[in-house]
């Protein structure tokens, strides 16, 4: 049966204005996000990654902006709506989890008034009582005692505050939700729970995700598919490795795989990937990992590498094949 995509980015471009001119942040990124599925995607900071999650919500900064390319979500594209219709298409078919909870909830409101603004701003003939029980119950979902609705947010542990961040931003049942970094200020056994209730949440309600991270490990622990950004652009996409043991095909993703902390006693230290990703004044010519790749070879520094599509990946390498397989896939 055909997957019905709910997402598509189509060579999207953005770009920051600077004293020094256009800085490239997304570089001619496509990809599909399909119904119930969750695209990861990973990259150092700098990378475009939050850029881009910005970008699909229409929620750019000061100075941001989109220099090609076309974002559908749910057939309509975001860039062509009216203000009115895009503040009603915000929260009721798609939203975000933002990084910080502390700076999406407001200190002197209870989490209670927090769903009534939500409801209220998107339908507002809902009763007191049925927002009260709907909020009640989304708390719920994400194991939150429903107690709490009285509570102000600095009554609440940091990944309590997420967890109703979470319950806020499906309030509504998107179609689609963007998670940004929504797990990176808390410890990892919190992280590992909050993990499990996205995955629990999406199963039992159905919407797709954009998976916002840093962590290699945690992007392919919870997706379906793993994009991966290096200076601007989406030089990987393929299904995700639960192993994590060679199912990547790109030189940098093998490169962060390496520089996760191996915990078993007598692995191997950590490889971090030497030298630092490239301005975007000063970029490499060729591939723009060709200073830092292993497996560089002449023509990297002369070329773009071409974007090579396969059945389960695609990625942006001169490598061949059978290079990939020999090089990459041995360690
Ligand atoms: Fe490395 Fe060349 Fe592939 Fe770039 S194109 S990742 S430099 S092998």
């Amino acid at each position: 049966m055909a997957r019905r995509p709910v997402v598509e980015v189509e060579h999207l471009s953005v770009g920051y204005m600077t004293p020094r001119g256009l800085a490239t942040a997304v570089d001619d990124v496509s990809f599909t996000i399909y119904e119930n599925e969750i695209v990861g995607v990973v990259g150092e900071s700098g990378c475009g990654k939050s850029t881009l999650a910005n970008a699909v919500m229409r929620l750019l900064g000061p100075g941001a902006y989109v220099t090609g390319g076309r974002i559908r979500v749910d057939g309509q594209d975001v860039y062509r709506m009216q203000p009115e219709a895009l503040r009603q298409f915000r929260w009721t078919t798609m939203s975000m989890v933002f990084q910080s909870a502390m700076n999406v909830l407001n200190p002197v409101k209870t989490v209670a008034s927090h769903f009534e603004d939500t409801f209220l701003a998107h339908v507002p003939n809902m009763s007191k009582r049925e927002i009260a029980d709907r909020a009640a119950e989304l708390l719920r979902l994400v194991r939150i005692d429903p107690s709490r609705l009285r509570s102000y947010p600095h009554e609440l542990s940091g990944g309590m505050r997420q967890r109703v961040v979470i319950a806020i931003a499906i309030a509504l049942s998107p179609r689609f939700v963007i998670m940004d970094e929504p797990t990176t200020a808390l410890d990892v056994v919190v992280q590992r729970s909050i993990l499990e209730s996205i995955m629990e949440l999406q199963g039992q309600i159905g919407f797709s995700v954009l998976f916002i991270s840093h962590d290699i490990n945690l992007v392919t622990a919870i997706s379906n598919r793993v994009g991966v950004m290096y200076a601007g652009r989406l030089v990987e996409l393929s299904e995700a490795a639960f192993d994590a043991s060679g199912g990547f095909h790109h030189p940098y993703t093998q490169g962060l795989l390496r520089a996760i902390p191996k915990l078993a006693v007598g692995e191997d230290e950590i490889e971090g990937i030497p030298g630092s990703p490239p301005s975007p004044f000063d970029m490499p010519s060729g591939c723009s990992f060709h200073p830092r790749c292993p497996y560089r070879k002449p023509e990297c520094s002369m070329r773009k590498p071409p974007l090579v599509v396969a059945e389960n990946y695609q990625v942006e390498c001169h490598l061949t094949p059978a290079e990939r397989r020999g090089e990459l896939h041995v360690h």
